[in-house]
């Protein structure tokens, strides 16, 4: 059977590069189911877990936005930061929940605002995949 190979990239290098048979991620328009053969696409992720499965494992990782492209035997992920549960620091991730909600409640400006929220994105989907895992 064909399986698609996923590598998934940051700026501080790769994060993972292995065959699976689906990944299901979440693009700024919907879900997406990738099986090999897919149809070639370029799509914005939003702050989530990225599912990837084959026959004897399944694997979550957490990424920051980022892209996914798909190629009918290949799906590339680059994201500015992508986590393994195992490479997630819960505490961290708590914390940087807890410093967030205050700057969200803190009435800042439109900009720090913006930052306050994306950076509670991150914390909630790093708790989140660490909890699916
Ligand atoms: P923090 O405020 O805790 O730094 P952040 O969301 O601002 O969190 P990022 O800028 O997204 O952090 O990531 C910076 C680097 O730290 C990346 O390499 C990312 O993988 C890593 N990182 C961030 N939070 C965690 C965490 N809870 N566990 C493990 N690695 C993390």
């Amino acid at each position: 059977m064909k399986t698609l190979t996923v590598s998934v990239v940051t700026p501080d290098g790769p994060v993972i590069e292995n065959n699976y048979d689906m990944v299901s991620c979440k693009t700024e328009s919907g879900e997406l189911g990738i099986l090999p053969g897919h149809i070639p696409l370029v799509a914005p992720l939003t702050i989530s877990g990225v599912r990837l499965k084959s026959e004897n494992s399944a694997d979550i990782i957490a990424v920051n936005g980022g892209f996914v492209e798909v190629r009918p035997e290949k799906v590339t992920i680059l994201a500015q930061s992508a986590e393994l549960p195992s490479d997630i620091d819960i505490e961290r991730a708590q914390k940087a929940k807890e410093r967030a909600e205050r700057r969200v409640n803190s009435g800042a400006s439109d900009i720090d605002l913006m930052r306050a929220e994306l950076a509670l994105q991150r914390a909630i989907n790093r708790i989140d995949v660490k909890e699916k895992a």
